[in-house]
């Protein structure tokens, strides 16, 4: 067994090592059919870089063969090092487990089924250079996916611009560059729902986008379910913004004015118009639904707030390692 503290320790002793230019962070679960893939066009782009570089694979709890593809590359190729979670902890805490171990210069996050095309890194290299500290990579099409996907992502991409308290770009993920100042501050951000593209954005230092076409999925499903979808979502609202509490008091101050409203027509009706059946139980029923509902919907804003406090309050780990390898050379932990 793997002792975690002691590895988590170690996160900041490999933050000093920095004789490391290029760290490429890739999150994997269950990517048994694209691995190979994966590296062979990888290899070509690490190749073109100009400084040593480290390819860090993140086992996100893979239930079919990608660990064991993973340490078949560490084997072959000594840049290549992983890390494997003890469960599946989701994308984003999978990436942070991979930006804890790095140790480059620059780091750059990257999807592991070829939607993002690894020669884009050498453009975002290009700007680094140029004095960025955050290269983004901003799509202008997403290829091959149904509109049921794109309007969707459409949509919340535009909804979250206008609600949250940072600038977060537009149709950018988890794809960029991070120069290791960033990265630094990422590593200290203690929070356990983490929507990295929206902290990435909180950090500031200089920063810029380079477009790409996204390409299809390489093979396999798509690993983010709707529910999880959902949930990366929400957490983005909920993190990111506080407008959807102020909500639930206009909700409150609508109802308030509905309810004023209903009662000068009721009173209208009663003096005016006295066979009105409209005063009768539907009207009743219907004010009370209505109620009900705006009091139901503001706690379940409310709720998702306080969640995240419980969440957070309870401290727990980010994560827990099961294995890791090719972080010291001649060191591997299993
Ligand atoms: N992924 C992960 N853990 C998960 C879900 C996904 O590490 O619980 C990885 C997955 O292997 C891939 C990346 O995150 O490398 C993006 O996943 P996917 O392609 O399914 O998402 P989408 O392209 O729809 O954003
Ligand atoms: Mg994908």
């Amino acid at each position: 067994m793997l002792d975690n503290t002691a590895i988590l320790d170690r996160k900041t002793e490999n933050a000093m090592y920095t004789a490391l230019k290029y760290s490429l962070v890739i999150p994997i679960y269950n990517e048994e059919e694209t691995l190979a893939a994966l590296y062979q066009r990888i290899s070509k782009v690490m190749e073109r870089l100009d400084g040593s570089v480290e390819l860090i694979l993140i086992n996100d709890g893979s239930r079919d063969r990608s660990l064991e593809i993973m340490r078949e590359l560490h084997e072959k190729d000594g840049r290549v090092c992983y890390l494997s979670l003890a469960r599946n902890f989701g994308h984003q805490i999978a990436v942070t487990a991979g930006l804890n171990f790095s140790r480059g210069q620059v780091v750059v996050v990257m999807d592991g089924d070829l939607q993002d095309p690894p020669e884009l890194i050498l453009d975002m290299v290009e700007q680094w250079r140029q004095g960025y500290q955050v290269v983004y990579a901003q799509r202008t099409q997403r290829r091959k996916e149904g509109w049921f996907k794109r309007f969707p992502a459409y949509m919340y991409y535009r909804i979250l611009r206008h609600l949250a308290d940072v600038d977060i770009p537009i149709d950018t993920g988890d794809f960029c560059l991070m120069d290791r100042c960033v990265v630094e501050v990422l590593n200290s951000m203690p929070e356990r729902n983490r929507y990295i593209r929206g902290l990435r954005a909180w950090i500031g230092f200089k920063q810029t986008a380079v477009k790409f076409e996204r390409d299809p999925r390489f093979a396999g499903d798509v690993k983010y379910t709707f529910r999880k979808s959902l949930r990366l979502a929400m957490n983005g609202l909920v993190s990111f913004s506080k407008v959807p509490l102020r909500l639930s008091i206009y909700l409150g101050l609508f109802a308030a004015c509905v309810s004023i409203f209903m009662a000068f027509l009721v009173l209208y009706w009663r003096l005016f118009s006295p066979n009105s059946s409209l005063t009768g139980l539907a009207i009743v029923m219907i004010a009370i639904f209505f109620l009900g509902a705006v009091q139901l919907v503001s706690i379940g804003i409310l709720g998702q707030y306080v969640g995240r406090i419980y969440e957070e309050v309870k401290g727990r780990p980010l994560y827990t390692l099961a294995e890791v390898a090719g972080f010291r050379q001649g060191d591997d932990a299993k």
